[in-house]
C-alpha cells in the first residue's frame, strides 16, 4: 500500500461536492438545529417534485427498505423474492422485518432479477418482490409489475442505482407500488448518508413517517415546524430512522447539480462502452437516453484471475469493486437451492470500474487500456 502513495489512484467512486455543500452545511450548524427540521422538510419537497409524489427522507438506503416492507405488513413468516446479486442490505432490510428473503437468479443481460427464476420461487407465503435495479437498469420491470399483480404481491424497487433513470417515459420513483434509493456517500447524489421512500400510498406514507421517529404519531409535522411531540400515542414498533438537516442540507445541494452529475456518467460510461466493445469482457448493455449508469461493471471471460487483475490496475493507479459477492453464499441466507447458474456462474468474474462525476474521459481512456494490457 505504501507505493500507492505516491501514484494518482483513480478511485473507483466517490463523493463529489462543491463550495454550496459545504457553505450548506455552514448554515446548518451556525444555525445550531441539526437534528430533523426545515432541511429536511426542504429536501422532501425538492424530491417530491423531482418524483411527482411524495417522498419520505430517511436515514440510509437500508433504513428506507427496512420501514417499506414493514409498512407494507411484511413480517416473520412471510417470504421477499430478491435476487442474490445485490448489496446485503437489500437482505438485511428483509429479515430485520423477520421476514426471509429467498435468493432468485439474474438475467445475464442485465443482471438484473429473473422473473422466470422467481416465478419458479413463488411459495403461498411470498409477499413481496424486490427487484434491483443493477447499475440503473431496471431490466423487465413492467412485467415485473403485471407478475405482482397477478399474484398479489407488494414490489418495493431497491433503486439506490437508478437515482434518475427513467422508463417507458417515466422516472423511476414517479410511478409504481414502493421505491426506495440511497444517498450514501457514492450514489448518484449524496446527503452525506440517507435514502428516501417513495410512494402515493397514503397508509404507507403515515406509517413509514411515523416508523422513522419512533413510532411517535405526527411527530413529523411538529419537528418541521421546530417543535417536537411530548405528548403522543405509539400503536407500531419504530425506530431511531429520521434525517438530520446537516444530512438534507448536502442533498438539496445535491440534488440541484444532479443534471450535471447525470449527464458526466452518461458521457464516461459510453466513452467506456466504446472503448471496452471489442474485448473479451462482457459489457452490460445500456440505454443511456434513458438509464443514468451508477457502477460500471464488466464480466471477465472464464479462466482469468480476478484478483491478479484486479491487483495489476491497482498499482497502475486505478481501483475497482466487485459488485457483489451473492448473498446466497452467505452464512445467514443459508438457500434451499444449491446452485443459482448464473448468479454462480457470473460473480466470481464481475469486475467495476471506476465512475464517478469528477472523472474525465481521459481517465476512461487510461482505465480502458490499462484493462485490455491487463486481460
Ligand atoms: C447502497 C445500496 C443500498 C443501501 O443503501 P445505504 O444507504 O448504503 O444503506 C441498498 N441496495 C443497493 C443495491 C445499494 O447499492
Amino acid at each position: 500500500m505504501e507505493s500507492l502513495s505516491k501514484i494518482k489512484v483513480i478511485r473507483l467512486s466517490k463523493s463529489c461536492l462543491s463550495d454550496n455543500e459545504k457553505q450548506a452545511v455552514m448554515e446548518v450548524l451556525n444555525h445550531e438545529h441539526l437534528g430533523m427540521g426545515s432541511e429536511v422538510q426542504q429536501f422532501e419537497e425538492a424530491l417530491s417534485e423531482f418524483f411527482g409524489r411524495p417522498a419520505v427522507c430517511v436515514v440510509n438506503g437500508t433504513a428506507a427498505l427496512h420501514l417499506a416492507l414493514q409498512a407494507a405488513g411484511v413480517g416473520a413468516g412471510d417470504e421477499v423474492l430478491v435476487q442474490s446479486l445485490t448489496y446485503v442490505a437489500s437482505y438485511q432490510s428483509i429479515s430485520a422485518t423477520g421476514a426471509t428473503p429467498v435468493s432468485c437468479d439474474i438475467d445475464p443481460k442485465t443482471f438484473c432479477l429473473d422473473l422466470q427464476d422467481a416465478e419458479r420461487c413463488l411459495t403461498k407465503n411470498t409477499k413481496a418482490i424486490m427487484p434491483v435495479h443493477y447499475s440503473g437498469n431496471v431490466g423487465e420491470l413492467d412485467k415485473i409489475y403485471f407478475f405482482a399483480k397477478k399474484h398479489n404481491l407488494r414490489v418495493i424497487e431497491d433503486a439506490a442505482h437508478a437515482f434518475g433513470t427513467v422508463f417507458q417515459g417515466k422516472k423511476i420513483g414517479g410511478f409504481g407500488d414502493i421505491t426506495c434509493f440511497s444517498f450514501d456517500g457514492i450514489k448518484n447524489i449524496t446527503s452525506g448518508e440517507g435514502g428516501c421512500i417513495v410512494t402515493d400510498d397514503k397508509e404507507i406514507l403515515e406509517k413509514v413517517c411515523n416508523a422513522r421517529l419512533l413510532g411517535v404519531e405526527k411527530d413529523t409535522e411538529k419537528r418541521f415546524s421546530g417543535e417536537r411531540s411530548w405528548s403522543f400515542d405509539v400503536t407500531a414498533q419504530g425506530w431511531r430512522y429520521h434525517m438530520s438537516n446537516i444530512m438534507a442540507a448536502i442533498g438539496i445541494e445535491q440534488l440541484k447539480r444532479f443534471s450535471e452529475f447525470s449527464k458526466k456518467r452518461k458521457i464516461l460510461a459510453k466513452k467506456y462502452d466504446k472503448l471496452l466493445l471489442n474485448t473479451n469482457l462482457k459489457l452490460l448493455p445500456s440505454d443511456y437516453d434513458e438509464v443514468v449508469p451508477h457502477i460500471y461493471s464488466t464480466c471477465l471471460p472464464e479462466g482469468v484471475d480476478r484478483e491478479l487483475v484486479r491487483s495489476k490496475l491497482l498499482k497502475k493507479g486505478v481501483q475497482t469493486g466487485v459488485h457483489y459477492q451473492p448473498n446466497h453464499w452467505l452464512s445467514l441466507y443459508p438457500s434451499s437451492r444449491k446452485e443459482i447458474n448464473t448468479v454462480d456462474s457470473v460473480a466470481p468474474r464481475i469486475v467495476s470500474l471506476p465512475l464517478h462525476a469528477d472523472m474525465s474521459v481521459t481517465d476512461v481512456e487510461f482505465i480502458s487500456n490499462s484493462l485490455k494490457e491487463v486481460i
